[in-house]
């Protein structure tokens, strides 16, 4: 990973022939992904040949990465109030949406932190809603941190605190963060309609640096934020060419006060198709049930999901919309047979 990727056209050479086939030589037999033209013709398969679709994102799953799910829990430190402009967000200081500025303190993130690895999970993550970190911000990480270590609790511990600087990446490095999550969040020749605050390629060269620094890459981004089907292989292709870790998949949550409080939820079938093709674009992924899977699936679509690619969840609540209990979705993967992860292994 050096430059950000040629942004490739939409369009293209369609070829013939059955897509699942192809898959099955190419990215199960081979562990290599799709190519953007094959995960076009992944999104345009049918319902009808959607389980066809899923069996095999199972399989692939299975094969190159394992039986074991990671789960995480996600905790936000520094709530709304954010100067950037994205449009989905409701944390953005821009727009009307009622979520208000706040902090948690670090009692309370040791607390989380706490909570969640007795859930089983094996990652914490530390949110910040802002463009990048301060003094203030980083000087909060450390000191939770530290105390979450006073606490005896091993969990790894990843952050989410927008763009960085070099230093910063150093900084967080000697903390000890395990991996850093920084959405792209969609294709590159969509992202001018979702932000205008920052671009595309800033988001992708905290991620170089992320990278260089030995930190794990998270990154994924949402499905349903007016991208046409091209657009959602070409950012399937741009992932692949970073070679995260980790690719949260997010369906958009219509939040009141956005600019996109009116747009449709993504339904169930078209989803699952994602799904499907992601894990076919990216075979060797963490690939993570993120935000607005309840919405979007409901609690069969979920199950579905798990049979159809994804090998990692969220659980508990995400940082302004209320996901479901923990325990449910633990529950969820025992019914499963799905075995979680357990700590300092890697999938
Ligand atoms: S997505 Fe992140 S950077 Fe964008 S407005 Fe929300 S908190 Fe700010």
């Amino acid at each position: 990973m050096s430059a950000a990727p040629e942004q490739t056209a939409p369009g293209g050479t369609e070829q013939p022939g059955d897509v699942l086939a192809e898959a099955g030589e190419r990215v199960l037999e081979g562990g290599v992904g799709l190519t953007e033209e094959q995960v076009r013709r992944v999104l345009a398969l049918p319902d009808e040949r959607i389980p066809e679709l899923l069996a095999l994102a199972h399989e692939v799953r299975v094969r190159w990465c394992g039986p074991e799910v990671e789960v995480e829990g996600i905790v936000s430190l520094k709530t709304g109030g954010c100067p950037e402009d994205c449009h989905f967000c409701s944390q953005s200081g821009r727009f009307p949406s009622p979520v208000r500025s706040a902090w948690l303190d670090v009692p309370g993130l040791v607390r989380a932190a706490r909570q969640t690895a007795d859930t089983g999970a094996t990652e914490f993550c530390v949110v910040a809603a802002v463009r990048g970190p301060d003094a203030r911000l980083l000087a909060q990480v450390r000191a939770g941190i530290e105390a979450i270590r006073a606490d005896g609790n091993p969990i790894q511990i990843a952050c989410s605190l927008g763009m960085l600087t070099q230093e910063q990446v150093d900084e967080l490095v000697a903390m000890g963060v395990h991996r850093y999550n920084h959405n792209l969040e969609t294709a590159r020749s969509h992202f001018p309609n979702v932000v205008t605050t920052h671009s595309w390629e800033e988001r992708w060269d905290t991620l170089r640096m992320v990278r260089a620094a030995g930190m794990e890459v998270c990154c994924g981004g949402i499905i349903g934020m007016g991208e046409s089907q091209a657009q959602r292989a070409e950012f399937a292709a741009q992932l692949a060419a970073l070679e995260p870790d980790e690719v949260p998949l997010n369906f958009l949550i219509p939040n009141p006060g956005t600019p996109y409080e009116d747009y449709p939820v993504v339904e169930g079938a078209e989803a699952l198709r994602v799904v499907g093709a992601f894990r076919l674009a990216l075979p060797r992924t963490i690939l993570r049930f993120a935000g607005g899977r309840e919405l979007t699936f409901g609690d069969l679509g979920a199950k579905r999901g798990m049979l159809g690619g994804i090998n990692a969840i969220i659980v508990g609540n995400y940082l302004t919309n209320l996901g479901r209990p923990a325990w449910e979705d633990l529950d969820m993967l025992e019914e499963l047979a799905m075995p979680i992860k357990e700590l300092n292994r890697t999938l």
